[in-house]
């Protein structure tokens, strides 16, 4: 088998200033072999045209999340301010003098894939939502409590490993049904062996469980580990601020991580 160091990130949401930070701290990690994406690189943050730029060039492949979804065909199931911002982005790409560059960018979003296997022996399964419904549907830490039924039943579409984003909650899903916090596995998980899994790598550019700095993983063979990086959120901000199309709540949740 061909050992693997790949980094993953997910749910970069136009914010430039954490994704340069992330790419940063993946170079400084001289083993990584590539680097992917599970989707939303744009939606809700200032700098969407950057993120594609910066995303194509660096990762190896990319998903189509929600929010890709959103700006370039329609904002499926988005609340006001959601399609308000998905609006706004679209005319940003749209916006774009050099007619090359606008079509290179608007073709890369239109033909992200929605599932990818990769991997020794494509073992691992790459959605941006959950395995049963790839780009829309959530999985939560609350599901393996009160859920059980429904974890069961994307556990089904799963033949042994699984990475997603969306939720923008990172951690680990079993099909126990359990879910485990990566504070609470000190950043690592080790797969076992009669045990099959869901790793949630959480959010580059909109972290929402309560810590503001960037998260994305790097996968191994035997395991995968958990990585946060604090990057500049006041210039975000400023941007988020200045225009009107973007709610200033975008702004003040990431300061928060919620
Ligand atoms: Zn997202």
């Amino acid at each position: 088998m061909t050992p693997v160091r790949i980094a993953i990130l997910s749910d970069i949401h136009g914010n430039i200033e954490a994704l340069e930070t992330v790419m940063a701290q993946i170079d400084r990690d001289d083993d990584v072999e590539g680097i992917i994406c599970l989707g939303d690189i744009i939606g809700y943050g200032p700098n969407p045209t950057e993120c594609v730029d910066l995303v194509s060039e660096r990762c190896d492949w990319s998903l189509m999340g929600n929010h890709d979804f959103g700006v370039v065909y329609e904002p499926t199931n988005f609340n006001p301010g959601a399609a308000q911002a998905a609006f706004w982005t679209r005319a940003q790409f749209e916006a774009e003098e050099d007619g090359d560059k606008r079509k290179k960018r608007l073709d890369y979003l239109m033909r992200l894939r929605v599932r990818v296997k990769f991997g020794p022996d494509d073992s691992f399964l790459a959605v941006h939502g959950s395995p049963r419904r790839p780009i829309n549907e959530y999985i939560f830490p609350d599901d393996a409590i009160n859920a059980s039924l429904k974890i069961q039943q994307i556990f089904e579409r799963v033949e042994k490993y699984a990475v997603v984003g969306h939720s923008h909650v990172p951690g680990v899903y079993t099909n126990e049904p359990d879910f485990y916090d990566p504070n609470e596995l000190k950043g690592h998980f080790t797969f076992q062996e009669d045990e099959k899994c869901i790793i949630n790598v959480g959010s580059v550019g909109q972290p929402r469980d309560g810590d503001p700095r960037a998260s994305y993983v790097i996968l191994e063979e035997e395991g995968v580990t958990f990585q946060r990086v604090p990057y500049e959120i006041d210039p975000v901000a400023e941007k988020i601020r200045a225009v009107p199309e973007l709610n200033d709540w975008l702004a003040d949740r990431l300061y928060e991580g919620r």
